[in-house]
């Protein structure tokens, strides 16, 4: 399951697909991509292979691979759990998600247009694996289960060390920063660099958080806010990067003195990956995209060229996204790629691109 490790960095890739939704079921759409768990391979049928030259199939291998059947504790298990313990142990550390928007695109502009924006947006607003449904507690995702593994922790060693929590809660959208947590979350912040701190979004709200509770209701608050901000500015759901960032930081004392250790721990919802061509953006909505595409990218690149060991130069400087993850990506850190993708045909060429994008961040 470990990757082979350059140092103690270690960039860890993983691959889920979700079963058909209801709709694709009553569609009647075949299955084209197929998680084969225990040999860590997805399979990917192209559904036209024109005349006789085209691929019929071809398999991407990752250091896991879920099927619709595996369940989010699983997931959780394999991919964000040994960065979360790592951030407690000191390091810092980067959980992505990555994949299309949910094949609800069309099913949300109807949706809202219904009216049913308030019940429905939050969810849409959070990819499955990263947050997922909050009852039953089976199908809580990445960041509740992050949220109880840090207490239970610290529940455990509280007595005989100090720990103190912070979380911050912003988006990229457009390559512009923006505070979930502000009272004014529509100011877009700026970033800035110090030799102390490294590179930092200025004024950035921190909240101490004592429980999972308190750290869930920072959840919430931002959540809320990251719909004001894209009702205000017309945006769908998937369109920004959302950063959900906890410090922990421990203070424990021994015959010499006192040690203080600080994790950082990041939990990147990134945008959907859809390309453009399909969507027909024009005007600000393609300009929006291209920004999209190019935090993705920058993001792409820095990857590989982590995971390729070889090359001299790390572009972090390439877009907002790379610089603010540039003391969790690459050095002494942890980093998990979790990829999505759904199974049926009509979503071939975004699963494709999915399975290419995080085939990038594997090492050679
Ligand atoms: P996005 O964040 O891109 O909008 P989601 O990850 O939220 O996409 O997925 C879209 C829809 O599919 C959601 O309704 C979600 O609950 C459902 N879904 C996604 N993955 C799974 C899964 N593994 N099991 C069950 N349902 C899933
Ligand atoms: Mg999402």
């Amino acid at each position: 399951m470990q990757r082979k490790q350059k140092g103690s960095e270690t960039i860890k890739v993983v691959f889920r697909v979700r079963p058909l939704n209801s709709k694709e079921k009553q569609d009647g759409r075949e299955i084209c991509t197929i998680a084969h768990e225990n040999q860590g391979l997805i399979e990917i049928r192209n559904p036209s292979p024109e005349g006789g030259g085209g691929e019929v199939s071809k398999t991407f291998a990752f250091d896991a691979v879920f099927s619709e059947s595996s369940s989010q504790r699983q997931i959780y298990g394999v991919s964000a759990a040994p960065v979360v313990q790592s951030v407690l142990e000191g390091y810092n550390g980067t959980v992505f998600c990555y994949g299309q928007t949910g094949a609800g695109k069309v099913s949300l502009k109807f949706v809202v247009s219904l009216f049913f924006l308030c019940s429905y947006v939050p969810y849409k607003f959070q990819t499955h694996t990263m947050e997922g449904v909050n009852e039953p507690s089976e199908l809580r995702g990445i960041i509740p289960n992050t949220f109880e593994h840090i207490f239970d922790h610290i529940a455990l060693n509280g007595s005989k060390d100090k720990y103190l929590v912070r979380a911050s809660y912003f988006e990229i959208y457009n390559e512009e920063i923006r505070d979930l947590l502000s009272s004014k979350p529509q100011i877009s912040l700026e970033l800035k660099e110090s030799p102390d701190s490294g590179v930092y979004v200025k004024d950035l709200t921190s909240t101490v958080v004592k429980s999972v509770e308190e750290i869930d209701n920072v959840l919430q608050k931002g959540k809320k806010n990251r719909i004001v901000g894209a009702t205000l500015m017309n945006a769908g759901s998937s369109r920004s990067h959302s950063v959900f960032s906890i410090v922990v930081e421990c203070c424990s004392s021994d015959e010499q003195g006192e040690h203080i250790r600080v994790g950082k721990l990041n939990l990147v919802d990134l945008a959907g990956s859809e390309r453009q061509s399909k969507t027909g953006a024009t005007g600000e909505r393609l300009k929006e995209a291209t920004k999209i595409n190019l935090s993705l990218s920058a993001l792409g690149n820095v990857i590989s060229a982590l995971v390729d060991g070889k090359s001299q130069h790390i572009p972090y400087r390439d877009s907002k996204l790379t610089r603010i993850l540039q003391d969790s990506l690459g050095g002494n850190t942890k980093t998990v790629m979790c990829a999505n993708a759904g199974p049926a045909d009509y979503n071939y060429d975004e699963s494709l691109s999915t399975l290419r994008y995080a085939n990038r961040a594997k090492n050679i």
